[in-house]
């Protein structure tokens, strides 16, 4: 069977993910064979390099070794059992790893990035039940944030396309200006504009605290609002208020979680709240982490809420009810927590973080005509992601990018105007040259 034959049986009987299914009439997906590193085969035998790691999932390549053979020596142990009433080696001691690697102490296990994000919200919202506050029961997040399709995820999402039809079924939620360097004024520092936006946040809180239970936020970089990058101290500032005024501050690493930004988690790189400063963890800035995409490689979907003994206290009684009854079929599932295990050794052994530092400046250099390109705007890079702006985009810019760098064995998908890459952390030279190149040729010719 060639590609053909599979794009007329996928268009037949898969209903394709945010996409709309007559337009795969122009534009068929491409059916992948098999995936070797970063690239990805078809069945004609094309190659593309998947730039956007499989939607931002992938970490250290497709079919990889080290994770392939951790999943297979769990499979010959056991696939799956019950988390009510059971437990096994590989949640336990994925949870104890996270714990010492965020200062987060409890994890809670759902299966995908949205599901995460809505047990954060009921988590949040439980707390201050239980806590006598039963008033707190509002949610905010950022203009333009992302947090997932399911209705309590949607209603703290803010993109116009993907929430705008689904409105009468939503909760209201609000939201304060997003801390996106691009919005600063003119002389404005990234800096000062990320505080500009924690003062008007305040100015909110002082009047609504009392209602709110929680602000949700993408710490660094708002993904699908086209990579929209803010200022570190954005998270401190926000620590301080959400402490100060008493609300919970969930961080929403999905996407940026597991090295993306530069450091282990993003929430890392903000300036310590604290008047005695060391290095900043998770657990100085956030009260519940999401994470998901990148914690298993990749490879399975596996999501996890992390959160503080100070929350888990307030659920801890002998009452049912004052317990947190939410659950999953697939709640840590074991093949994951090993692939999510494999995932962590090989940062250690590999000294992962350290690596894509120097490799980030490589390929950052190499973008350098792409980012002196008189068309580009607002070029922009965090850890291993890098974007930038595209003035005078023709008509379905994004889709005709996508197509005439997939001719040329390039997988991308721009957001409107906006194109971004997102490389699987084992891009070596040839593959930075191909990103680089074939930008530089379509800026020239789209
Ligand atoms: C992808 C994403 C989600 C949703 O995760 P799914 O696994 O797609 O449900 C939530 N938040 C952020 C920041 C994301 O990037």
């Amino acid at each position: 069977m060639n590609n053909l034959d599979w794009q007329r049986r996928t268009r037949a009987s898969v209903w394709h993910p945010c996409t709309q299914m007559k337009h795969l009439e122009g534009l068929p997906p491409l059916p992948i064979a098999r995936g070797e590193g970063p690239w990805l085969l078809d069945q004609d035998g094309n190659r593309y390099l998947d730039a956007i790691s499989s939607w931002w999932v992938n970490l250290f390549g497709h079919a990889n070794p080290r994770i392939n053979q951790a999943i297979i020596d769990q499979l010959g142990r056991i696939e799956h059992v019950i988390l009510a009433g059971c437990t096994h080696a590989p949640v336990v001691e994925l949870s104890e790893r996270l714990a010492d690697l965020t200062g987060l102490s409890h994890a809670f296990y759902g299966s995908d990035g949205a599901s995460a994000v809505e047990i954060a919200l009921k988590m949040s919202f439980h707390y201050w039940r239980n806590r006598d506050k039963p008033y707190k029961t509002q949610f905010v997040s950022l203009r333009n944030g992302y947090h997932g399709e399911t209705l309590g995820a949607l209603s703290v999402t803010d993109v116009a396309l993907f929430k705008d039809t689904y409105a009468p079924l939503l909760r209201q939620t609000h939201q304060w200006p997003s801390p996106d360097w691009r919005l600063a004024e003119p002389g404005e520092s990234a800096e000062d504009y990320a505080r500009r936006c924690a003062d008007q946040a305040e100015a909110y809180l002082a009047e609504c605290a009392d209602s709110t239970a929680a602000l949700i936020v993408e710490p660094l970089v708002q993904g699908a609002a086209g990579m929209a990058m803010h200022h570190p101290v954005y998270l401190t500032r926000l620590r301080q208020l959400c402490d100060a005024y008493e609300v919970h501050l969930i961080a929403d690493e999905i996407a940026v979680g597991f090295g993306r930004t530069g450091t282990l988690f993003a929430c890392e790189q903000a300036p310590s709240p604290a008047a005695a400063a060391g290095p900043t963890r998770v657990s100085d800035i956030a009260d519940f982490l999401c994470l998901s995409k990148g914690i298993t490689g990749g490879y399975l979907p596996l999501s996890c809420v992390l959160t503080t003994d100070a929350v888990h206290q307030a659920f801890y009684d002998d009452r049912v009810a004052r317990g947190f009854l939410h659950s999953h079929s697939y709640t840590g599932n074991p093949l994951a927590c090993r692939a999510a295990l494999a995932v962590l050794d090989i940062f250690a052994e590999d000294k992962v973080l350290a690596a894509n530092r120097e490799k980030a400046g490589r390929f950052t250099a190499r973008l350098a005509p792409v980012a002196d390109h008189r068309r580009v705007r607002h070029f922009r890079q965090a850890g291993m992601i890098w974007a930038f702006d595209v003035e005078h985009a023709p008509p379905h810019f994004a889709r005709e990018f996508h197509r005439r760098a997939l001719a040329q064995g390039l997988f991308l998908r721009p957001m409107g105007n906006t194109v971004y890459f997102m490389p699987p952390y084992v891009v070596g030279e040839e593959e930075m040259r191909l990103m680089a190149d074939v930008t530089l040729q379509l800026l020239d010719s789209l």
